[in-house]
């Protein structure tokens, strides 16, 4: 069964919220950010000037999930596995899509170099 959004959106966000305290030793109390006490704008200002592209996912999922495309793969629309979301709740990809992109061919200059 599919999980509420408000079940996704409390994921997505511990998710975020550890990354922070882990990196970052961020000071918010975790309970209120978890929770989504947070305003979009609170939020975004906690996460600017952080380049780090895995923050950058995950706020991506908060936007995917406010606009309805969260849990559909990017490339194909196809529906992507619960387990897979569960896993990676900033996951893009089904699982099909994923593996036709890790097998695309290097440039042939990648391996020039280490024959
Ligand atoms: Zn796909």
């Amino acid at each position: 069964m599919a999980k509420s959004k408000r079940v996704v959106r409390r994921l997505i966000l511990s998710k975020l919220y550890d990354l922070l305290a882990d990196q970052y030793s961020i000071m918010y109390p975790r309970e209120p950010f978890v929770g989504g006490d947070l305003s979009v704008h609170e939020l975004d200002a906690l996460l600017a000037f952080r380049s780090d592209p895995r923050l950058e996912e995950l706020r991506q999922a908060l936007d995917r999930l406010e606009n309805g495309t969260y849990g559909i793969c990017l490339s194909c629309k196809s529906a992507i596995s619960h387990d897979e979301l569960d896993t990676d709740p900033a996951q893009r990809l089904c699982s099909t899509c994923e593996q036709k992109l890790m097998h695309v061919p290097m440039p042939s200059y990648y391996h020039s170099a280490t024959l």
